[in-house]
């Protein structure tokens, strides 16, 4: 039994995790352009999951979302925050807009505690606002999660390749089932013209002092990790392919997160970081499709465009694909 996962992001690695649990005896490996340019990396890695992400049904998708939580907040029990790369986090979010920017029900009913903030919280940062929650949740820093990630599946016996794969039907003559986690990649990849980057920059610093994570107007944030550094951001730019470091941008991430928390005027820059949410219109796609080269033929189980959401609902979708791929070899009786 031969599985190929592409994708080496935090969807293929928590797929390739999940086969290795559900699948004994199978030989699984995964294949990615890169292990380096990932968006995962850019990512603050923040459990939090906007109104926007969508999976197949709205059932499913508070699923996946709770299935997501259930799975990190287990390994926060089993590890320590640095060695894993996932830990137990605090959060608030502030606005002056409308109470539904701070509201959500799709966090509400996973994480511990979600509620109102209180007077003395919104003195916590230097600026006024009308509305404002506070929630718990975890964080998971894919700086540390994702070799934490890549040395369990490594122990595990799961092979890792550097490829590019130009057409999933490169793979249909070795591998009985494929799961394409190829996030933004898809759009090429599959055609699929509903996938759309939408392009984020932030800015990494070293800030330990910083204990709580801080969401405000225009996309700003301050996202602490487990490790003293502190994710900065950000920006939202819809249909924008181009991955260069904006100076304006970075100048007004700067600004906007400085009044916020004055004290991280301070904060060495550690890095400069810009990727693209793998967003797709229509919501995140965990469908199997059946491909043929003429030799050959697979399964391939799709599992792509979790845009700005992706390293939160990672674990569900994984869960998710993976059993439509079972419950699709019990119909079909294909080799699963
Ligand atoms: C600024 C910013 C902040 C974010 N903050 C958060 C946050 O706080 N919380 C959150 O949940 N999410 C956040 N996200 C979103 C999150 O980063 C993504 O949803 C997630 O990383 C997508 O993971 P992925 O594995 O699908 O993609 P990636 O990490 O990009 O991995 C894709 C993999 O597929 C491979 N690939 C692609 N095409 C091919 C091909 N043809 N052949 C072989 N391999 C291929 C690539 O090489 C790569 O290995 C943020 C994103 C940005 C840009």
């Amino acid at each position: 039994m031969k599985v190929a996962v592409v994708g080496g992001g935090i969807v293929g690695l928590t797929t390739a995790l999940k086969l290795n649990s559900e699948l004994r005896n199978s030989n699984i490996t995964v294949l990615a352009e890169s292990y380096d340019d990932l968006v995962s990396y850019v990512a603050a890695g923040l459990f939090r999951v906007g109104h926007t992400y969508s999976g197949p049904t709205e059932e499913i998708t508070q699923k996946l979302i709770h299935d997501s939580y259930s799975y990190y907040d287990e390994i926060t029990k089993n590890y320590e925050p640095i060695q894993a790369g996932v830990g137990q986090s605090e959060a608030y979010m502030f606005s002056n807009f409308s109470t539904d920017i701070v509201q959500n029900k799709l966090m509400e009913s996973v994480v511990p505690i979600y509620r109102k903030a209180t007077d003395e919280e919104f003195n916590l940062i230097g600026k006024n606002h009308k509305y404002g929650c506070y929630f718990k949740t975890v964080v998971i820093q894919c700086q540390h999660h994702i070799p934490w990630a890549m040395n369990k599946l490594r122990a595990e016996g799961t092979n890792f390749m550097i490829k590019k794969i130009k057409s999933l039907k490169e793979l249909a003559d070795d591998y009985d089932f494929v799961f394409n986690c190829s996030g933004f990649g898809a759009r090429e990849l599959c055609n699929d013209k509903k996938m759309i980057p939408i392009r984020g920059q932030v800015i990494k610093v070293h800030a330990p002092w910083v204990k709580a994570t801080f969401y405000s107007e225009i996309d700003t944030y301050i996202i602490p990790g487990v490790d003293g550094s502190c994710t900065l951001g950000g920006t939202r730019n819809f249909e924008t392919f181009k991955k260069l470091i904006c100076p304006h941008d970075t100048k007004s991430i700067r600004e906007r997160c400085e009044e916020l928390l004055p004290s991280l005027s301070k904060a060495q820059t550690l890095k400069y970081a810009v990727g693209l949410r793998p967003h797709r219109e229509g919501g995140v796609r965990i469908e199997i499709e059946k491909i043929s080269n003429g030799r050959g033929k697979t399964n391939v189980v799709h599992n792509y465009g979790h845009g700005g959401y992706g390293v939160s609902t990672a674990p569900g979708t994984a869960q998710y694909a993976v059993e439509l791929a079972k419950d699709y070899h019990k119909s079909s009786n294909s080799k699963l």
